[in-house]
């Protein structure tokens, strides 16, 4: 039978009992149909699975039983950050999910001129909420013990402003240079423009700042299918995917 992932934002501790409520309580005992002494895999972010036990099913509330904390490691030694220009609806989504999957850490959303996304602050919180449960659930499914960060999104020229994390990339179709043909030399930033694409503009201020454009081959792909490619190319450099 498959071992099943459950994240909690939960303490865990070996030895001890937790009360998972909600979204977690409903999928375990609604949808999975879950009983008690069943084997259960727990998961806070902390970089461990814990394996654990049904104590109680209940429809909102479901006691679990601690039982052991083990070692995952499944976490790339790249560091990524996704700078992703927000994208309409479940393509934003999209970018997360498959992302996740492929080992990102950190994930970016930018406002950028053509940017047709319009997130006023009670819509902002529901959609971070939103996007954070879409990484939970990616993490739950692919088997990683750290959660990556989605940030709250910034304008383009904050964004631009600030330090940065390693080497800059930026997304841009036709650049003379390829993404694959990267010595990738640490951890990176990579940028991904709008439906859109990045404004001229933009993409001056971008290379007067050490921004490196590259190119990933000669189709032009949806935004939503640039940063899971991208991410994986990268991945691939880094020995990743051996
Ligand atoms: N006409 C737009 C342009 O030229 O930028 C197309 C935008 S594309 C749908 C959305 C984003 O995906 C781009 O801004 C870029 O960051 C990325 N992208 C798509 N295909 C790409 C490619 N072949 N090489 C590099 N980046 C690409």
């Amino acid at each position: 039978m498959r071992l099943h992932r459950v994240y909690t934002d939960q303490d865990l501790q070996p030895g001890q009992e937790v009360s998972i409520r909600d979204r977690s309580a409903h999928y375990l005992t609604r949808v999975l149909r879950i009983s008690a002494g069943q084997p259960i895999c727990l998961f806070n972010g902390d970089g461990h699975d814990y394996a654990a036990e049904i104590v109680r099913p209940g429809k909102s509330r479901v006691i679990i039983a601690v039982n052991s904390r083990l070692p995952v490691a499944c976490e790339s030694k790249l560091q990524i950050t996704v700078v992703q220009a927000i994208s309409r609806g479940e393509r934003m989504d999209q970018t997360l999910q498959k992302c996740t999957e492929l080992g990102v850490q950190v994930f970016q959303p930018l406002f950028s001129e053509r940017v047709e996304v319009k997130l006023r602050p009670e819509k902002l919180e529901r959609r971070m909420k939103h996007w954070q449960g879409v990484v939970v659930s990616a993490c739950e499914q692919s088997g990683r013990a750290f959660v990556p960060r989605v940030l709250e999104p910034v304008d383009f020229g904050d964004w631009l402003n600030q330090p940065g994390h390693g080497c800059r990339l930026v997304l841009v179709p036709g650049a003379r240079r390829s993404l694959a043909s990267l010595e990738i030399p640490g951890p990176l930033e990579l940028a991904i423009g709008p439906e859109g694409g990045f404004s001229d503009v933009e993409l001056e201020l971008m290379v007067s700042r050490s921004v490196q454009p590259v190119s990933l081959g000669p189709r032009i792909l949806r935004t939503e299918t640039a940063a899971p490619a991208a991410v994986a190319v990268l991945q691939a450099l880094a020995g990743d995917f051996a």
